[in-house]
């Protein structure tokens, strides 16, 4: 890698956050060379989307949160023209969903019986004012339980005392608040909200607009990103083992000039360089942390790498010849009727896994296929991903034949899943604060190295979906973070922010 003066950057990583930071950095004639090492053959990390089913599926990424002019996504996904007129408007703009995900139109119980719409209406509406008030708890040091789950338990405990009716009624009901919990637990990334803090959750900030999808899948805006750096920045099938750091490090082709870090790969190369942005997920790190660092990282940052949460949440598409719901159903909820939040069950992975399957989305924009994407979080979903494709098949077809109370419906013609726990270069889905860490463990982690100043500063940069305080695990944190890293290098070297300086 040659020198053309001025600092050298690298950036690990060629997600959202390793694009975003490349683009800023690229953008700038005093950056002269920066390369994005990613571990893979492909840009985009957990924004992905594949051609199945005669249409586009995603398989990470799937929709922007808060489409509206304060969102970054948004705005880069219009500026590449990648939007829909419907996505573009100003009505879709201004909706406040509040992060709450709509309602099923179809409510399926485990007897085969549907359940009826008007009760899964009234417990979802109980599920999210109580979801809503863990704001309540918003920098409390001393919540009143630990965990977002411990307190819904608590209410629902309380409220379900005075439920009138029989027993089967108010079972039903907990079945179907049992369901908004798995869905939860998809939302938030987990296997149990017991595991997620309960006085940081309502940190997490919701941006205005109706949550929309990229028509012609996600990925158009990595790929666009991608197609906007010189053609020899990404450097892919390089992943990375070790940054060393605090160093002085030389390279034959320039003698006399040092490099504090020496990124070192995999298949033995190494580049030198003055700052390393890591944008490596959070789960990647948490597997690698005793290695992935020389030295390695100062005591409070690995705690925090340790405590932050990182769960899995799966995608699982089946495609139909003919489609077995109405024409206007756009969610179908599963309810099992033996399941109740308020009991402890030892997740049954082998025979049960599919349990905490939340139902399906039905997925629209196929030409000839009728496809429905389900979602799965927790260790029942890292399960799942041991499973072959015929047995995931199977035991989701036995599924729907009792959900729907039709033994003859006909299987599914093709399955296609997610595995983000065993992609190795992920291990997991996305973060969340998880109970026992706080916000400020993510702004830790966010923290550049050496923290200490007796060296050259900012020689490791830290960005991704992690690292953002208050947008973990979306596409725009992630995005913002990448800004941020690549800010806070232009700051240091004196250079201004998105107005590059003429060369002389
Ligand atoms: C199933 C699923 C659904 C989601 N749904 C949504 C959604 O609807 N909306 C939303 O906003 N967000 C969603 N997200 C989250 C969103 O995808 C992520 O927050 C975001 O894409 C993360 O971007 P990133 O750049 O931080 O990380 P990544 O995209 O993971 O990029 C990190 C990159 O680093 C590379 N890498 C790892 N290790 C090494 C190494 N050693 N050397 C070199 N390269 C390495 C990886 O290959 C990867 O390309 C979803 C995620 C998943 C998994």
């Amino acid at each position: 890698m040659e020198s053309r003066g001025g600092p050298r950057v690298l950036v690990v990583g060629g997600g959202i956050a390793g694009l975003a930071a490349a683009q800023r950095l690229c953008g700038h004639p005093d950056i002269p060379h920066p390369r994005v090492l990613e571990a893979t053959a492909r840009a985009g990390g957990r924004i992905r989307s594949e051609r199945s089913f005669g249409g586009v599926v995603e398989v990470g990424a799937h929709w922007i949160h808060g489409p509206s002019q304060g969102n970054p996504v948004f705005q880069l996904a219009a500026k590449y023209g990648l939007l829909g007129e419907k996505e573009l408007s100003e009505e879709n703009q201004q909706v406040e969903a509040g992060g709450h995900p709509g309602l099923p139109s179809a409510s399926y119980a485990s007897s085969g019986a549907s359940v009826s719409l008007q009760l899964v209406a009234e417990m979802a509406s109980l599920f999210y004012r109580l979801i809503d008030r863990t704001r309540e708890f918003l920098h409390s040091t001393e919540p009143p339980v630990p965990s977002v789950g411990d307190f819904l338990k608590r209410e629902i405990r309380h409220q379900a005392a005075s439920w009138t009716g029989d027993e089967d009624a108010k079972k039903l009901k907990l079945a179907v608040l049992n369901a908004f919990f798995n869905l939860e637990c998809c939302v938030s990334g987990t296997h149990s909200m017991d595991l997620v803090a309960l006085a940081p959750f309502g940190e997490y900030s919701m941006l205005p607009g109706l949550d929309c999808t990229f028509p012609g899948g996600y990925q158009g805006l990595t790929n666009c990103m991608v197609a906007s750096l010189p053609e020899d920045v990404m450097v892919f099938n390089k992943p990375v083992k070790t940054v060393h750091w605090k160093g002085a490090f030389q390279e034959a082709a320039l003698p006399g000039e040092t490099f504090p870090v020496l990124v070192e790969c995999e298949d033995g190369s190494r580049f030198p360089a003055h700052h390393v942005i890591v944008t490596v997920p959070l789960g990647f790190l948490k597997e690698h942390l005793d290695t992935f660092f020389d030295p390695p990282l100062p005591t409070e940052k690995a705690e925090a790498i340790r405590k932050i949460g990182f769960g899995t949440n799966n995608k699982i598409f089946l495609e139909f010849e003919e489609p077995f719901w109405e024409p206007d159903c756009q969610i179908i909820q599963v309810v099992w009727e033996d399941s109740s939040p308020l009991e402890d069950a030892a997740p049954s992975l082998q025979d049960a896994w599919f349990k905490k399957l939340i139902g399906f989305l039905v997925l629209p924009g196929f030409e000839s296929a009728h496809v429905l994407c389900g979602f799965i979080a927790g260790l029942e979903s890292e399960f799942m991903e041991t499973l072959s494709d015929e047995e995931v098949l199977r035991s989701l077809t036995q599924v729907l034949r009792r959900v729907t109370g039709n033994p003859r419906l006909p299987a599914p013609r093709s399955v296609l899943r997610s595995r983000w726990h065993s992609a190795p270069y992920t291990r997991g889905s996305y973060s969340y604060v998880a109970v026992g860490s706080t916000g400020d463990d993510l702004d830790l982690l966010a923290q550049p190295l050496p923290a200490d100043g007796t060296h050259a500063q900012l020689q490791v940069l830290f960005a991704g979906e992690a690292t953002h305080r208050t947008f973990y695990s979306t596409t725009h944190g992630a995005l913002l973070s990448g800004w941020r890293e690549a800010d806070r290098l232009l700051g240091l070297w004196g250079l201004q922010v998105g107005q590059p300086r003429p060369r002389m």
